[in-house]
């Protein structure tokens, strides 16, 4: 065993611990991202119906598609990024639930599993975001 394996079996915890941070951080990274991007493309939407006087529908519906697209990415990685923090979030009423429970205590809606296939649906409120500019608030009255 050399010193590279003893020091890493000595900082083993730690390191796991630094992954996930590193996880989470990396997730909240695209997150950010993919946020930035659809704040592009709405940008996109709209200088191209300012031009088009909206009669470029198919345009349009290929830009919002792209939203969507992200949005579900998003939807995902925020999953994970709980995941991570070894909780799930309930879709009816938005509690915190440990990761392990397949009911809300809350409310009892039953949790998504991300391997459902509706779990990729998007709801109003999967228009907020926890990282950048709030700017798909569903709700301006909810602290995020
Ligand atoms: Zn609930």
């Amino acid at each position: 065993m050399g010193i590279l394996d003893k020091f890493n079996d000595a900082s083993r915890g730690v390191s796991e611990k630094a992954k996930s941070i590193s996880e989470a951080n990396n997730l909240k990274r695209k997150i950010l991202y993919e946020e930035e991007r659809i704040v592009e493309i709405f940008t996109d939407i709209g200088k191209k119906y300012y031009k088009e006087h909206g009669e470029d529908v198919e345009a349009l519906k290929v830009l919002c598609d792209d939203i969507d697209t992200r949005r579900r990415r998003i939807k995902k990685m925020r999953y994970e990024l709980n995941g991570i923090r070894g909780y799930k979030v309930c879709p009816k009423c938005d509690a915190e639930v440990n990761e392990r429970f397949q009911f809300c205590g809350r409310c009892g809606a039953r949790l998504p599993d991300i391997e459902d296939e509706d779990f990729m649906s998007l709801e109003p409120n999967d228009y907020y975001t926890e990282s950048s500019n709030n700017f798909f608030n569903a709700d301006p009255n909810k602290n995020y």
